[in-house]
């Protein structure tokens, strides 16, 4: 059996007038994350870490942010395409997990709903993906609610 480790993080500006996308899960908040795609980053953190695993780069260097394809991408849609890439060379799903670093809102609510449908663009169970969420008290850009970050790691195997 082959393994396979990967890290991703991915961070963008909050600003009003977009929609908040987080994990797939659209969230009411008054502000949203500015993105060429939707800018969900912790769909881009774990598509990075998977793209990671498999020492193929970064998602820019896949979804390419001047591309007008991915103009509005919901990002669930491309880390399923990075997850169909992975697949495609043998690799399984062994777990992953991700936090998400966001002053406000409170996100307890949403973890479960993210977890169902990350797990759901990796054909996992969702025992396999764990999302957490946390609160950067105050501290710096993210303190100040400037913007989001989130950070994820895989791992995957094969035979
Ligand atoms: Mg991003």
């Amino acid at each position: 059996m082959a393994y396979r480790v990967g890290q991703g993080f991915d961070s963008h500006p909050l600003v009003e007038g977009r929609r908040l996308v987080l994990g797939g899960v659209q969230i009411g908040y008054p502000r949203g994350l500015l993105g060429h795609s939707d800018g969900d980053v912790a769909a881009h953190a774990l598509a990075n870490a998977i793209l990671g695993a498999l020492g193929e780069g970064d998602l820019g260097r896949h979804f390419p942010d001047h591309d007008p394809r991915y103009a509005g991408a919901d990002s669930i849609g491309l880390l399923n395409e990075v997850w169909k890439g992975a697949t495609g060379k043998g690799w399984r799903l062994v777990n992953a997990d991700l936090t998400i670093f966001a002053q406000a809102p409170k996100l307890a609510a949403f973890l479960e709903p993210m977890r169902v449908r990350l797990a759901g663009a990796l054909g996992a169970d969702q025992s396999q993906v764990n999302v957490k969420a946390s609160n950067p008290e105050g501290l710096g850009t993210l303190g100040r609610g400037e913007g989001m970050a989130a950070a994820a790691i895989v791992m995957v195997e094969k035979d």
